[in-house]
């Protein structure tokens, strides 16, 4: 990847001029504790600044000896003389007594930190030294501290402070640690590149680069033990901030390269959209409105759009895609239309020709499932630029695939793309405009990491005349009359079902859940005898899916079994329940995904999670949070709680910055803070 591209995750720091930072050239490293510094990812002085320590303990630092000893402190920090020198010889370490305000000390090396290191003592010599302490018969003794040689005892306030406890690495100890991040400090301080301007520093009360690493690493004198614990938590603060400050720079420096200079088609004419709108069987919202608006205003521009559509399930985001869609091919170019999985390119498909069969636009598609044969002839349609619309999966960037003039390319669940397959869209049509969508809303936080190079668009207002969908938990012991107020329900009203289990038939590994296919016969020859009910899992043929689908869409069957194929974008109105079995096993965003198949029309619907007994405690939060909201955004804040940032996405690491020290759950007003500033900083606006 070139510089441009890479987008900074982990905080690094760096220096205003080139500088040696091997980590060899610190005293007390050598090759083989490089080598374990190395297997913990620290490569150079840098990385080691950077190394925080895991906890601090409290420390006595310049405490008169006696009280030293009378305490039993197991750390300390002083200074005294040398009395007696004691060479090593043979097994026996090099050893140093030392004098503290008459309490004797012992300093013990077994190993000496470098050739030559018992010479620079001498008896008289004045030493500074620190380190952990044991009690040899009530003599504090410390192996292997670290020491300095001064010319006469400083003036020692007595103190009680924070010792940081570095951890964490194989063999190599705190106080090796420590005095190699107080050589890399000193030596490299004054070199390092200030990464936050001042000015945003004083706005947020937040320390300069030097003395947040000063003070972590407890490398300055705080007389005050409170107000040493308060500095170290803005310290932290500072290095999150920067964290996120660093990644929102990059963000929105990609965001104003991918903009500068770039001719992206103009799509001025709109009577396409227009006569889209008109064919219409309802009247667009006033968030559709908003959203179409400033759509088509950036559509109408040579800068090239790069917008994030976000908005609930259902609330009607497809549309407004179509809008872009159809001002895009009234202008003379492509459209491109992208999903993650075969079935939701499949379901967009079905879309684009619903709408796009009125306008006289002829619509292709590329997927993986294709005949040789029919990709050829798509590939040929758009390279001839004879279609303007192709909907398709990953097909899409694969090798062959040409464009006539491709002037807008709309992406579902962007972020199940990898990263370099993000760039490799673009690079399908000159200067494209991008829009982006989320089949469920990402918490803002979330968002502003991953699609931080984007503007955002939110749908918030739902179709109008949609009644809140009654959701209850039910126990599977209960599923009887359940089935049988639902048959009943469906006999007099003429409404339809679906049914959904997590799995596509019985397996003996986990006997304990409920498949389509049993529960399917069981249905029909039980509780819902009498009724049509029909099956749709991912294992069966193309055709016979779409078949049913098609036959439920037409009201020729009542309810419909199934796995969570019909998960994503499924629309039948007229289906109005909802029931999940073995609910506890799907995860939020699923359920609320599934929720929103039904309550599509002014009648009220229903859904049911029937679940079995000893609910582990996630699901427990997951089942309570739906039925307490069907709120879309608020469901995905509970459901990024919940999983976490990685898990929520789908698929780990897709485009989510690893972070050194933010955390975008615990941190997500920093991330805010930081975006805000950075855009405010690099584009003179903070609005977007
Ligand atoms: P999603 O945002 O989940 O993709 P869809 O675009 O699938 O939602 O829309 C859900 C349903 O709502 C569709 O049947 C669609 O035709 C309908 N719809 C969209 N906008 C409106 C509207 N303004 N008024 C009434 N129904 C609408
Ligand atoms: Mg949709």
């Amino acid at each position: 990847m070139s510089d441009a591209d890479s987008i900074p995750g982990r905080l690094n720091l760096r220096l205003k001029t080139e500088q040696p930072t091997g980590l060899k050239k610190l005293r007390g490293i050598g090759p083989k504790t490089a080598r374990r510094l190395h297997d913990r990812g620290i490569t150079d002085q840098l990385d080691l600044l950077l190394y925080v320590p895991r906890k601090y303990r409290l420390a006595y630092r310049h405490v008169p000896g006696p009280k030293v000893v009378a305490d039993r402190a197991d750390w300390v920090q002083t200074a005294g003389r040398v009395t007696e020198v004691m060479p090593k010889r043979g097994r026996r370490p090099f050893e140093l007594r030392v004098d503290v305000d008459g309490a004797t000390f012992k300093l013990l090396w077994f190993n000496l930190p470098f050739r030559g290191f018992d010479r620079r003592f001498t008896s008289e010599s004045i030493i500074l030294f620190k380190g952990t302490v044991d009690y040899d018969r009530a003599v504090p003794t410390l192996s292997h501290p670290n020491t300095k040689i001064v010319d006469q005892r400083p003036d020692l306030r007595p103190q009680m402070a924070l010792e940081p406890v570095y951890g964490g690495i194989d063999k190599v100890g705190d106080s090796i640690i420590a005095s190699a991040v107080e050589q890399a400090f000193e030596r490299l301080a004054s070199e390092l590149v200030e990464g936050v301007p001042a000015s945003l520093l004083a706005d947020h009360e937040l320390p300069t680069i030097n003395e947040a690493l000063a003070t972590i690493h407890v490398l300055d004198d705080v007389g005050d033990l409170k107000e040493l614990k308060k500095r170290l938590t803005i310290a932290r603060q500072r290095l999150i901030y920067q964290e996120f400050f660093d990644l929102q720079q990059a963000l929105t420096q990609r965001y104003i390269t991918e903009r500068r200079a770039a001719c992206a088609p103009q799509c001025k004419e709109r009577e396409m959209g227009r006569e889209l709108v008109r064919n219409l069987p309802f009247s667009l919202t006033g968030d559709q409105k908003a959203a179409i608006a400033t759509i088509a205003e950036e559509l109408g521009s040579q800068v090239p759009m790069r917008r994030l559509l976000q908005g609930d399930v259902g609330s009607g985001k497809t549309v407004v895609a179509m809008m872009a869609a159809a001002i895009a091919v009234a202008n003379g170019v492509q459209v491109a239309m992208m999903a993650p999985t075969e079935i939701l390119a499949a379901q967009h498909l079905r879309r684009v020709q619903q709408y796009f069969s009125d306008l006289n636009t002829p619509v292709t598609r590329l997927s993986g499932s294709q005949t040789t044969a029919e990709r050829q002839e798509a590939l040929e349609a758009l390279r001839s630029g004879k279609v303007s619309l192709v909907v398709g999966t990953h097909a899409l960037f694969q090798e062959g695939v040409e464009f006539a003039d491709l002037g807008l390319i709309i992406v579902d669940e962007e972020h199940k793309f990898g990263v370099d397959q993000r760039q490799s869209l673009l690079a399908l049509g000159k200067d494209p405009h991008l829009l982006s969508m989320t089949a469920t809303p990402i918490p803002r936080s979330l968002a502003h990491a991953v699609f931080g190079d984007r503007d955002l668009t939110v749908i918030r207002e739902k179709p109008p005349g949609r009644k809140p969908i009654r959701t209850v938990l039910r126990r599977r012991a209960a599923s009887r009359k359940l089935y049988a107020y639902i048959a009943d329900r469906l006999e007099s009203t003429g409404e339809q079902a679906y049914v959904v289990y997590p799995l596509v038939e019985a397996s003996e590994a986990v006997a304990d859940r409920r498949n389509v296919v049993d529960g399917a016969a069981e249905l029909a020859n039980g509780a819902l005898r009498g009724l049509r009910v029909g099956v749709l899992h991912g294992q069966m043929p193309g055709e016979a899916k779409s078949a049913v689908m098609k036959r439920f869409a037409a009201g020729e069957i009542d309810v419909l079994c199934s796995t969570t194929v019909i998960e994503v974008g499924v629309d039948v109105p007229n289906a109005t329940v909802m029931i999940v079995e073995d609910a506890e096993l799907f995860g939020l965003s699923q359920l609320h995904q599934l929720r929103g198949r039904v309550g599509r029309s002014s009648t009220e619907s229903m859904c049911v999670l029937l679940t079995g007994y000893g609910l582990t405690d996630d699901a427990r939060q997951r089942l309570r949070a739906m039925a307490a909201t069907d709120d879309g955004f608020d469901l995905a804040e509970t459901d990024l709680r919940i999983r976490g940032p990685g898990e929520f996405l789908g698929i780990k690491q897709a485009g989510l910055p690893e972070f050194r020290f933010g955390d975008i759950l615990r941190d997500g007003q920093w991330l805010k803070t930081a975006r805000r500033d950075a855009r405010r900083l690099l584009l003179g606006d903070a609005s977007r």
